[in-house]
């Protein structure tokens, strides 16, 4: 195969490539499928771990997960909050 970067051949394996030292196959993130899960779950269930987990995910080149973890959050944020809101009206 060809690194995306310098177009020299690298090692089907290689995760770095020799000649410029990228990685070959471009951006891709070290994070495993279950990280990126774990980050929306908490983002439902716990929408304050949720924008913390969004930020994490941002550093981790995983922008656009990011962005939709820190969305979910909010609008859990929100949900939980009128939900408050209207159990207090009901009392
Ligand atoms: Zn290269």
């Amino acid at each position: 195969m060809y690194c995306c970067e310098c177009s020299s051949e690298v090692h089907e394996r290689a995760k770095i490539c020799p000649v410029c030292g990228c990685n070959p196959r471009g951006i891709t993130s070290d994070l495993a499928g279950g990280t990126i899960a774990g980050a929306y779950l908490l983002a439902v269930l716990f929408p304050i771990f949720g924008l913390i987990a969004a930020l994490y995910l941002a550093c981790k080149k995983e922008a656009a997960h990011g962005v939709v973890v820190a969305g979910v959050s909010l609008l859990s944020m929100v949900f939980s909050f009128f939900l408050l809101a209207s159990s207090l009206v009901a009392l």
